[in-house]
């Protein structure tokens, strides 16, 4: 049997990448709905934010040619609370102000009430007891978006704070993609559900949970299209029905290409199949390729499928570093690389491998890095005791104390 050709992992990457197109159906969703959603369009502001010049303390409003000398004594001539308007400030006065209420005509800075004092038996006088600079405690009007111009970009992935800025942009509803839908099932004759009792010989299927939950923590819908029997026609039946209604079929084990492998002839029989071999670890084999869609759902014709190994370190990684942007790519997001930063390893890594090793690693106390000890690709206790994977090149070697690159667990679920 030939054995199909090893792709670095960026190769694999960008050849994922290179066929995925956004989805294009958009739902108008009101602004709660859109959480974790992915803008279709530009947001453009509908006011100025803040709509009015206004401060950012409580105390006075004056004049700054008026206030030159420490302990200038100024009449208080008007009273702005938040929500409410001022009038002319005029020279030789100053206005009670409060956090949030607009700065009147004429005022050019705020002065802080604790820089300020009421002299004694006064009842509409304040003295200013250090100089304001202009401009001082005003916050801007538009300083923070301006009418007709855009506050959030097309392709942004919605969180709590973009909500908030298309609420201060005075916006209701927002015009988002809709939700990427990903098909997933389980190939194993040895794979029981938790709650049933395990075959002679037999596992958990601990996949379902990690992969459901990744491709729901991207903000996908997912179905789950359950254990299949390590049998062909139980493959190609069950990639016949995840076709319909998805945009991507997501298949952990059998991969490879063992007797008991269906993978490969299954898609080939009911699409079309690259089987690669990935220089990484964990995760060397990965299969990508589309299913023909059985039915009319959509206006495409085929349905894309990426095959993970069984192995559960090897799944859940493989799904973050190649699943992840596909999926973000159908969403019509930015599938750029995720974000890394050097960390220090406190810990010797000396046996340089010659595939990318990616290892699951936790931040210390230190602030350095340690190495969960047991690196195989079962043991998936290695990935929930550690927050992230140190992404180790071919051949990379290195003591305690030197830097490394750190990709955050965080950074690839979401
Ligand atoms: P495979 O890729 O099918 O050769 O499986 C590789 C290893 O992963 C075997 O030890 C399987 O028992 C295990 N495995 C496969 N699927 C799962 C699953 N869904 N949950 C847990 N382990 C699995
Ligand atoms: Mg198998």
């Amino acid at each position: 049997m030939t054995k199909p050709p090893m792709l670095t992992a960026q190769q694999a990457l960008d050849h994922l990448l290179s066929h995925a197109k956004p989805v294009n159906e958009v739902e108008t969703l009101a602004m709660q709905a859109s959480l974790g959603r992915v803008l279709a369009e530009n947001v453009n502001s509908l006011v100025d934010v803040p709509p009015l010049d206004n401060t950012s303390m409580d105390g006075y409003a004056v004049r700054t040619a008026d206030t030159q000398t420490t302990g200038s004594t100024l009449r208080v001539a008007q009273r702005i609370p938040a929500g409410s308007m001022g009038t002319q400030l005029e020279p030789g006065t100053a206005a009670r102000i409060f956090t949030g209420a607009p700065v009147p005509p004429g005022a050019d800075a705020v002065v802080m009430q604790e820089d300020c004092a009421i002299p004694d038996g006064s009842t509409d006088q304040v003295q200013v007891n250090i100089a304001p600079t202009s401009g001082q405690w005003i916050r801007r009007r538009g300083e923070d978006l301006t009418a007709g111009k855009t506050a959030l970009t097309a392709g942004t992935f919605l969180r709590p704070q973009e909500l908030g800025v298309a609420a201060s942009a005075g916006l209701t509803h927002l015009n988002v993609k809709r939700k990427v839908r990903v098909a997933a099932f389980f190939t194993g004759d040895e794979l029981s559900l938790p709650g049933e009792p395990l075959k002679p010989g037999g596992i958990y299927n601990s996949n379902r949970d990690t992969l459901l939950a990744c491709i729901k923590s991207l903000g996908c819908d997912a179905t789950d299209f359950g254990i299949v029997p390590d049998s062909l026609e139980a493959t190609k039946e069950t990639l016949r029905k995840a076709s319909k209604d998805h945009d991507l079929i997501i298949t952990s084990g059998g991969v490879s290409v063992g007797e008991e492998d269906h993978i490969k002839p299954a898609v080939t029989a009911e699409g079309r199949l690259d089987l690669w071999q990935i220089a990484i670890k964990p995760g060397k084999p990965l299969a990508f390729g589309a299913v023909r869609k059985s039915d009319n759902s959509s206006n495409n014709a085929e349905t894309w499928f990426i095959g993970l190994p069984g192995n559960p370190v090897s799944s859940f990684v493989t799904f973050l570093l190649f699943v992840r942007p596909f999926i973000l790519k159908l969403q019509g997001r930015d599938a750029g690389a995720p974000q890394s930063y050097p960390m220090r390893a406190d810990f010797d890594w000396l046996k340089g491998d010659r595939r990318n090793e990616f290892l699951r690693v936790k931040i210390n106390a230190q602030g350095g890095l340690d190495l969960f000890p047991n690196q195989s690709s079962g043991v998936l206790t290695s990935a929930s005791w550690g927050d992230g994977l140190v992404d180790c090149p071919p051949g990379q070697v290195f003591k305690a104390g030197e830097m490394v690159k750190y990709i955050p667990f965080n950074a690839l679920l979401s």
